[in-house]
């Protein structure tokens, strides 16, 4: 079974990869980390991501991947370009091909380590047209990591059919709502828990929030009827 093998989480210290640290740390015994640095609009992110890790015990490796912006620079990176995401355009956080190396890095990374499993907090549901995001990319390129490097990767993907309530109530289930609602980074202004309020990431994570929040509220509400 998973339970006496290794795994590898991509981990930035966000909401989505902080969870799937948590359900990592459930199935496996043995979870390392690996957290990329490509020169992010504010350092706190990979502070963040050394911190969570350190908290919850796990062994970090950072890996250098600033040639990202020199391939492509973009909002993620750049301060002088604005985020913006038009109705059915691709975000101007959008970096060709970023999935596709992460995860390949990654992997290279985790067989050095005696690891097979990898798992990346990718999803498809909340796309926001992230073509390398997809089940089928991530599927692929399992496939194809395989071949190049003869090893039997599998590429987990716990919220790849979540929405951002679900993977809310997973952290909940995961007994780390609070952990990840207060500790891990989205914002896009480098704030920590529920961010500026105001950026596109905030206000993804707040909707997805206060709909599990709601949902929450009324099953108990149903449950305590049930009770009467
Ligand atoms: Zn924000």
């Amino acid at each position: 079974m998973l339970k006496n093998q290794k795994a590898v989480v991509v981990f930035s210290g966000g909401q989505d990869s902080t969870t799937c640290l948590f359900w990592a740390k459930e199935q496996f015994a043995e979870v390392e980390v690996v957290t990329f640095n490509y020169g992010q609009r504010h350092s706190a992110e990979i502070e963040v991501a050394t911190q969570i890790a350190q908290e919850l015990g796990v062994e970090q490796t950072i890996l250098d991947m600033s040639l990202l912006n020199q391939l492509a620079p973009n909002a993620l990176t750049r301060s002088d370009i604005d985020i913006t995401h038009e109705e059915g355009e691709l975000p101007s956080t959008f970096v060709d091909g970023r999935n596709l190396l992460f995860l390949s890095f990654a992997s290279i990374m985790a067989k050095q380590k005696g690891a097979r499993h990898i798992i990346t907090g990718v999803c498809e549901t909340d796309f926001s047209g992230y073509p390398d995001c997809r089940d089928i990319f991530v599927k692929s390129l399992n496939v194809t990591l395989n071949l190049s490097m003869d090893h039997q990767f599998v590429i987990h993907t716990p919220l790849m059919w979540l929405d951002k309530a679900q993977t809310w109530e997973m952290a909940d289930q995961l007994g780390a709502f609070d952990y990840v609602r207060e500790k891990t980074l989205t914002c896009y202004n480098g704030i920590v828990g529920s961010g500026c309020g105001e950026c596109p990431a905030c206000k993804l994570r707040q909707a997805g929030l206060d709909r599990y929040l709601a949902e929450r509220e009324q099953s108990n509400d149903s449950t305590e009827g049930a009770r009467r």
